[in-house]
C-alpha cells in the first residue's frame, strides 16, 4: 500500500484582520500576491514526488487568489507530485468573495470543495467579529457555490461567541441547516489575551458566556446537526455520510502532509517543519534557493505518542487500540493502566471494539482529560525508548 499525503498551502492575506485572530495572517502585502503565487509554485516544485490525496488552500484568505493563480499552483502541484485522480481540493472562501463566476473559474482549475467562512448568521454579531461579510453575504455565497457546480460544500461556524445564549446559536443552527451544506464545522471561540478582543474581555469591556452555557451550545449542535442528517465526525466537525474532510483527517490521524507557504507546518517522515510567518522572508527565501524555516524538528517518542493520541482522541470513531499499538509500539491499554480503568467506569471513556474514545458527555472535558493522560503517556513511552536502546546496544 502507497501511504498517501496531503499537501497543504498557505495563503497569509486578509483585507482586514479579525478582532478574536491569532493565524498567520497580514493585511500588508496584498499587492505582492502575484509574487507570492510564484514562491509558492517554486516551493512545490521542490517537493518530492509523494503521492496527494488532498490539497487545502487555507489561510488567511485563499480567496484573494484569482481563479487562474489557484490554478497555477494546482498545475505546478500536479507536475510536481503524483496528485491522485480523486483527490478533494479545498479553498477556504470568505463570503464576500464568492461570485458564481469566480466560484465557476475555481472549479475549473480543478477545486472540488469548498469552505465558506459564514461563523454565524447574524449581522450585529458578525460586525462585533469584525467580518467583512453580512448573514444575506452569506447565503448568497452558498448559492453562488451551489450554481457555480460545487457538490461538496462546507460551512465554518462559530459558537460561545459574545452575548450569545442557547437561544441565539440554535436560530443560527437552524438558519445553517437550512443552508443545506455538506459539511459543517463549528468551533468554539477562543480568544487569547494579546489579541483586541482577548483585551476587550479581560478589561470587562466584552463578555463571552460561561463555560456551561457554551457546553450547553455545544450539546444543542450535537442534537440538531444529528436530527439534520450529519455525522459528528470530529470534536468540532460534522458531515454528511461519505463528505468528512480528507485533509482535515489527515492531520487527526497523524497522517503525513507537506505544507507550503508563509508560516505552512509540515510533517513528513517524524520531522516537523515550520516554514518563517513573513511572507517577505519566504519570498526571499524561496527566490534564493532554499525556504527559511522557523522551526525544523524531530520529536521524540514520548512526543509523537502524546501527540498521536491527543489529535486521535478528537475523532468520534476515536483510536484504534491495535492500530495505535502496531504504529508506536504502545499498548494504551497496559499503558494508562487504572487511570483508563477510572475514567471508563466513570463513564468518561469508552472501549468499544477495539476503539478507544470519549463519552459524548465528555467531549467538552476532553482537553481536561487529556491533560491528566498525558503523564502516564509520556512515562510509558520513555520505558518503550528505554527498552529499544538497550535492544539497540545489545
Ligand atoms: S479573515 Fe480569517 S485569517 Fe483573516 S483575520 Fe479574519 S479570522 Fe483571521
Amino acid at each position: 500500500v502507497i501511504e498517501t499525503i496531503a499537501l497543504y498551502v498557505h495563503v497569509p492575506y486578509c483585507r482586514s484582520i479579525c478582532p478574536y485572530c491569532d493565524f498567520d495572517r497580514q493585511t500588508r502585502g496584498i499587492d505582492a500576491i502575484p509574487r507570492y503565487v510564484e514562491a509558492l509554485c517554486a516551493e512545490i516544485a521542490t517537493l518530492p514526488f509523494d503521492a496527494v490525496h488532498s490539497i487545502f488552500f487555507g489561510g488567511g484568505t485563499p480567496s484573494l487568489l484569482s481563479s487562474s493563480q489557484v490554478g497555477d499552483v494546482l498545475a505546478v502541484a500536479r507536475q510536481a507530485l503524483n496528485v491522485t485522480a480523486d483527490c478533494e481540493v479545498t479553498l477556504e472562501a470568505n463570503p464576500g468573495e464568492c461570485s458564481v463566476d469566480y466560484l465557476g473559474g475555481l472549479g475549473d482549475v480543478g477545486v472540488n470543495r469548498l469552505s465558506i467562512g459564514v461563523q454565524c448568521l447574524d449581522d450585529p454579531t458578525l460586525r462585533l467579529l469584525g467580518r467583512r461579510h453580512t448573514a444575506d453575504d452569506a447565503r448568497r455565497a452558498v448559492a453562488s457555490a451551489r450554481a457555480a457546480g460545487f457538490q461538496n460544500l462546507s460551512i465554518d461556524l462559530m459558537l460561545g461567541l459574545p452575548g450569545s445564549t442557547v437561544a441565539s446559536w440554535s436560530t443560527t443552527l437552524d438558519r445553517a441547516i437550512d443552508l443545506a451544506p455538506n459539511h459543517i464545522s463549528a468551533y468554539i471561540l477562543t480568544v487569547d489575551e494579546r489579541v483586541p478582543m482577548g483585551r476587550d474581555v479581560a478589561a470587562g469591556r466584552l463578555s463571552l458566556p460561561a463555560d456551561d452555557d457554551v457546553a450547553d451550545q455545544y450539546e444543542v449542535t450535537r442534537a440538531k446537526l444529528a436530527g439534520a442528517g450529519f455525522e459528528h465526525y470530529e470534536v468540532s466537525n460534522w458531515a454528511q455520510p461519505g463528505m468528512a474532510s480528507r485533509h482535515n483527517l489527515t492531520y487527526w490521524r497523524d497522517g503525513s502532509y507537506h505544507g507550503v507557504g508563509a508560516g505552512a507546518v509540515g510533517w513528513i517522515g517524524g520531522v516537523r517543519k515550520k516554514n518563517t510567518p513573513s511572507p517577505t522572508r519566504y519570498m526571499r527565501g524561496v527566490a534564493a534557493g532554499r525556504v527559511e524555516t522557523v522551526e525544523f524538528e524531530r520529536p521524540d517518542h514520548g512526543t509523537r505518542v502524546t501527540d498521536a493520541f491527543a489529535l486521535g482522541m478528537r475523532l468520534r470513531e476515536g483510536i484504534d487500540l491495535a492500530e495505535f499499538s502496531y504504529r508506536y509500539g504502545l499498548d494504551l491499554s497496559a499503558a494508562l493502566g487504572s487511570e483508563l480503568e477510572d475514567l471508563r467506569v466513570a463513564g468518561v471513556l469508552e472501549v468499544r471494539e477495539g476503539q478507544l474514545r470519549i463519552a459524548d458527555r465528555s467531549i467538552t472535558v476532553l482537553s481536561e482529560v487529556l491533560v491528566n493522560l498525558t503523564p502516564a503517556l509520556a512515562r510509558a513511552a520513555a520505558s518503550v525508548d528505554a527498552r529499544s536502546d538497550q535492544l539497540a546496544q545489545t
